[in-house]
């Protein structure tokens, strides 16, 4: 990868690669498409859609071959369903899904960015701005595929659906949402769907290949307020018990009793797929695991990443109580945001926050909830087909089948699909995760250009022959 990254320097130097290059290749049309400033907002009432209609203009004009030969309906206004219809009716359609919008840069640090983050500057080997990895670089990847298998005079077999959300940021209600009901509505079922989540990670748990984690399930999310109550008054005759040591009791029993680790569903899967390559000891210890459990979590435990794979996480976001020095508060009240793994629903959660915090007079209540989605099959043909497609850029590469611990689309898309797989074919290394919804995004031209390769190779062996 080093070299050819520094091949591509070389001749992006001697070429003037910016000018030359300029909407002419891929790396190009990915930055032009960089430059709308698509962004969800918290507060619908911030929403801008010109740049999203610009968008949908700018990819009609991109891919010429792709807007001549596939359907393209708008859904909620500002999501794209792309239909490619295959020669064999017969077959369940696939369905690719990526999204348009991307989150807004936070106020106060577009300064850091090294290349403005709407500016969709290619510089050093790497394609600068908001989108570039989460998810515009999807859209367009795909996209690109595609005209480039028409222009192959590829016909696929299998009909091919691409669904390009507007609003996965904020949940996906209308985009994907929509999206979705419509092609219920239609009774269409997919025989699987790829959406973003996961991504090919270097340097992971002292593995010396790459390993693509391939996103089988996505974790639930719950948020719960704690209140704790008291009498209040003057702070110079302070009774016991008051609100806010009350809460704090409960939220140092509840920061210090992790749920319980998870080695069925997709864990042990991960555990099992990576083990061949880890370290001697770590591979034992998995292997083993029917006897050496407890080590083995307490290992796995220590590292954030490997935790949240493991097992429903619990953290606590915001705190409030009290008003002033010298007044007893009457009331003190805690957010915890609970990440739920597959198998543990909301309401095992809820009782075990109740258990686990064991004091009555402390209120819980549910303020968000969602339970975790059904595990997707790694044994199956889709999945092997994925795994084909990414040993077409990275023949060593470990596949994975992993948890996704945020959320995507396809927590609506899964209704259409009887399996459901999240990963987008980007290599990431440590500091790369801090990019997605951070500063300076980017993604590497070399990643781009096998990404292309990722989407057209899964296209050959999934949709059919050419
Ligand atoms: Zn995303």
């Amino acid at each position: 990868m080093i070299a050819r990254r520094l091949v591509f320097l070389w001749v992006a130097g001697v070429m003037g690669f910016g000018q030359a290059a300029a909407a002419e290749g891929p790396v190009e049309r990915l930055a032009g498409a960089l430059r709308f400033e698509t962004l969800s907002h918290e507060d619908p009432a911030d929403f801008d859609a010109a740049p999203f209609l610009a968008m949908h203009d700018y990819l009609g004009a991109a891919f010429p071959r792709t807007h001549a030969a596939l359907g393209r309906e708008r859904v909620a206004n500002y999501s794209l369903l792309y239909t490619w219809t295959g020669s064999d009716p017969s077959l369940p359609p696939i369905l690719l899904t990526s999204h348009i919008d991307v989150v807004p840069v936070v106020p106060g640090t577009a300064e850091d960015w090294v290349h403005p983050p709407f500016g969709g500057v290619v510089a050093d080997g790497f394609v600068w701005g908001r989108g570039a990895l989460d998810d515009k670089v999807g859209v367009l990847a795909t996209l690109e595929a595609v005209e480039r298998l028409l222009s192959e005079g590829f016909v696929p077999e299998r009909t091919v659906h691409l669904a390009f959300g507007h609003d996965e940021e904020v949940g996906g209600p209308n985009g994907a949402g929509s999206i979705t009901r419509l092609l219920a509505e239609r009774g269409v079922q997919h025989w699987f769907s790829l959406d973003e989540g996961m991504a090919i990670l270097e340097g992971t748990a002292g593995i010396d290949r790459p390993v693509a984690m391939v996103g089988v399930a996505e974790k639930g999310f719950l948020t719960l307020r704690l209140t704790a109550r008291a009498t209040g008054g003057h702070s110079s005759v302070p009774p016991p018990n008051g609100a806010i040591p009350r809460l704090a009791r409960a939220l140092v029993r509840l920061d210090e009793t992790p749920l319980p680790a998870r080695f069925g569903a997709v864990a042990g899967d991960l555990f099992d797929a990576l083990a061949p390559y880890l370290p001697a000891t770590q591979a034992f210890l998995i292997e083993q695991r029917w006897a050496f459990g407890p080590i083995l979590e307490a290992v796995l435990s220590d590292d954030p990443a490997m935790n949240a794979m493991l097992r429903t996480t619990t953290a606590l976001t915001i705190l409030e109580g009290g008003v002033k020095a010298n007044v007893l508060p009457t009331s003190a009240t805690a957010t915890a945001n609970f990440r739920l793994v597959p198998g543990d629903s909301v309401d095992f959660v809820v009782e075990e926050v109740r258990r686990i915090i064991d004091d009555p007079d402390i209120e819980i209540e549910i303020t968000t909830a969602r339970e975790a989605s059904t595990v997707s099959r790694s044994d199956s043909d889709a999945f092997a087909a994925i795994a084909s497609a990414v040993r077409a850029i990275e023949p060593d590469i470990v596949v994975a089948p992993a948890l996704v611990v945020g959320g995507t689309d396809t927590k609506h898309y899964g209704e259409v699909s009887d399996d459901s797989y999240r990963f987008t074919p980007f290599r990431l290394g440590g500091e790369d995760v801090g990019r997605i919804h951070g500063t300076n995004e980017r993604v590497a031209v070399d990643d781009y250009g096998d990404m292309i390769t990722f989407y057209e190779s899964l296209l050959e062996g999934a949709a059919g022959k050419r």
